[in-house]
């Protein structure tokens, strides 16, 4: 996603509203492939005399991951708040600032580096996902002791087929 900031840098002090949607790519994350949405960015863009533009806003996207309990798909919803200046001229190979040349910001780098921040850190199908040894039926039959709860309604729907 890219910010035409031409008119901003005629313009200094003059606030620009910008928003539109930011393809991420997939990222892997100990060991987990991570796959975010496309995200939803909005917010306004300044520039200051010197030519830096400043840029803030909020993103949101849902992020998808196996569930760290029982490797289900779970989702997250992910969203976060930025605000950061752009160099002029800066060095773009730089990781500790945000750089841009001519009259083109790119956010990118931001957006994805702000969505990967935002991100939990253990992803779960659901708050209370026992986990993966407690979701096979089979595991907690043959555990002695437990009787498997809808092992009489299996049984009447199983007669039922033979009638
Ligand atoms: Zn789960």
């Amino acid at each position: 996603m890219k910010l035409d900031v031409a008119d901003a840098l005629s313009h200094p002090g003059q606030e620009y509203l910008f928003s539109g949607t930011q393809a991420i790519a997939d990222q892997e994350i100990s060991g987990d492939i991570v796959r975010l949405d496309d995200c939803q960015t909005e917010g306004c863009f300044m520039a200051d005399e010197e030519g830096n533009i400043a840029v803030k806003g909020k993103l949101r996207t849902v992020a998808h991951a196996p569930c760290a309990n029982c490797l289900e798909e779970a989702t997250a919803e992910v969203e976060n708040d930025f605000d950061e200046v752009f160099l002029r001229n800066g060095d773009p190979e730089d990781d500790e600032i945000f750089a841009y040349e001519g009259h083109e910001v790119s956010l990118d780098k931001l957006v994805m580096s702000y969505a990967v921040m935002a991100l939990p850190i253990r992803f779960l199908c659901r708050k209370d996902c026992p986990g993966f040894e407690y979701r096979d039926p089979d595991a907690i039959r043959s555990e002695p002791g437990i009787q498997f709860p809808f092992a009489g309604l299996q049984q009447m729907l199983d007669n039922n087929e033979e009638v």
